[in-house]
């Protein structure tokens, strides 16, 4: 196959103005790249048109959760400690075969139609069940995306990590207060995923990685117990850390023996890792983000909720200057909303020039890639996709010029990051597979997944309203136990602008 004649944001180019190339690919693989290359007449190489097109690495969505893709716009902005209680709550009755399925071909449309050809899933399946694990493999191999692919988990309860909440609710509400990503009690989770997934035959387009879902609520065995595997199999850990006010001052009320440091913890653990990606750290202190350079960890800004679930502004600038590797992921449906990176690729530009008063360097090419190439580093996938170059991986997203967005063209990065939204998403390639041409799914069609979802819709609608209802009853104490983390007198140490 040739990619005909599109402007394309190779590693070398010059990524203002980046030049007309022919980029041939032979199967899955990328194999050379050049000025113009020749046809012989009647073979059977076949051609796409790119010209009028950017040609970009596809984009790697490097926090994402598959779960609640059907509560996209139910809720407005909550402070993160209520919104959990929705997103999670384990008193949801168990969902159907028929709803995992629709919802995971729904989101994998939404990544792919805006672009993105990676998509790191850490979803929480509560109950566990085999059926529902097989439907959402299945919906990723039917539609054809890059998945990176954890379980989320977790071994302590949401109430004993949230501050005030223990003493603020009365203890018959305690139980509601949880939420599903909390222990398996039928079930050694991380052994039966080693055992049914990681040493089972690979799959030719999901990767495994592991999903502790933050370190706070899970005890030092379960994170070391994580990293041997990580370490064992060579793959990545996903976790949350730091997304709000109340996740900080968790830390420095209960973690004296660190100076109320998470990531010194970790540190001490033994988990601090390449590995390593921590969703989030909006409140990373200056000590930790040096901490996370030295061991080469990693972090996942995810903007739209940190601003939707008022966490606040990462610190962008001191992770950029520490030499951090900085990846961008999208995050829940029912708190980003819009599975987007170019909204993403937008906030980051410009929350970067807000997380430090002094100017610095160019964010626009930063941006990008943070949604390319960092997230595929952090998947350790650095060496396959996240670059447009010989030997990587055909995964590919070119965006239609012939549009204002683009006219006229002063700086293909800036008006990537700052003007185009999604709309010029044209075409799209998965490991040298076309799969979304002319703006439409080429796997499935896409009207059999609306009708999924719609048939869905009523059950799930059901059980949400029950949730909502019950979180409005907690209302009170939830507003109570917000207003205490906010006001806490307690040093968290903020970065300039925070
Ligand atoms: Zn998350």
């Amino acid at each position: 196959m040739l990619i005909r004649g599109g402007r394309a944001l190779t590693p070398t180019a010059d990524w203002h103005q980046p030049a007309c190339v022919d980029i041939a690919l032979a199967d899955d693989t990328i194999v050379g790249i050049s000025d113009a290359y020749e046809i012989e007449d009647g073979s059977a190489v076949e051609v796409i048109d790119a010209r009028d097109h950017l040609v970009l690495p596809g984009f790697v969505n490097a926090h994402y959760h598959s779960h609640d893709v059907l509560a996209k716009g139910t809720l407005e902005e909550v402070p993160l400690e209520s919104w959990r209680l929705y997103a999670l709550p384990p008193q949801y009755p168990p969902r159907s075969v028929e709803e995992i399925h629709a919802r995971t071909l729904l989101g994998a449309l939404e990544c792919l139609r805006s672009g993105m050809t990676t998509i790191q899933d850490m979803l929480t399946l509560y109950p566990y069940d085999e059926r529902h694990m097989d439907a959402v493999m299945a919906a990723y191999e039917q539609v054809g995306i890059r998945v990176v692919f954890a379980l989320q988990y977790a071994d302590r309860k949401g109430i004993d990590t949230i501050p005030f909440w223990k003493d603020t609710f009365p203890a018959e509400l305690h139980p509601l207060l949880s939420t599903a990503a909390e222990p398996e009690r039928k079930l050694d989770l991380i052994s039966h995923f080693e055992a049914t997934r990681l040493q089972a035959p690979p799959r030719p387009l999901i990767s495994w990685a592991l999903g502790p879902s933050a370190p706070e609520r899970c005890s030092p065995a379960l994170m070391q117990r994580t990293m041997e595997l990580a370490r064992r199999y060579d793959i990545p850990v996903y976790t949350h850390i730091y997304e709000s006010r109340g996740m900080a001052l968790q830390a420095r009320l209960t973690l004296p023996q660190y100076s109320g440091l998470l990531v010194r913890r970790l540190a001490d653990e033994g988990v601090l890792d390449p590995r390593l990606n921590l969703a989030h750290s909006v409140w990373l202190s200056r000590e930790e983000i040096e901490l996370l350079a030295e061991h080469g960890a990693g972090v996942v800004l995810n903007p739209q909720g940190n601003l939707k679930m008022k966490c606040g502004i990462p610190p962008i600038r001191t992770l950029q200057d520490a030499g951090v590797r900085v990846g961008l992921g999208c995050d829940n449906c029912s708190c980003s909303d819009a599975q987007n990176m170019f909204v993403a690729m937008k906030l980051f530009a410009l929350l970067a020039a807000v997380s430090d008063p002094i100017p610095g360097p160019p964010q626009a090419a930063a941006a990008i890639r943070a949604a390319t190439e960092s997230g595929a580093d952090g998947a350790r996938l650095g060496n396959l996709i996240g670059r447009i170059a010989k030997g990587f991986k055909a995964d590919l997203t070119l965006i239609d010029m012939n549009d204002p967005s683009w006219s006229p063209l002063n700086s293909a990065a800036r008006q990537l990051v700052h003007i185009e939204a999604g709309r010029g998403v044209r075409t799209v390639l998965v490991n040298g597979k076309v799969v979304v041409r002319d703006r439409t799914l080429t796997s499935v069609d896409e009207r059999t997944i609306y009708q999924a979802v719609k048939a869905v819709m009523p059950g799930f609608r059901k059980d949400f309203a029950e949730i909502s209802a019950r979180v409005a009853r907690l209302q009170p104490w939830l507003d109570r136990a917000h207003r205490q983390i906010v006001d806490a007198e307690v040093d968290v140490e903020r970065l300039p602008f925070q």
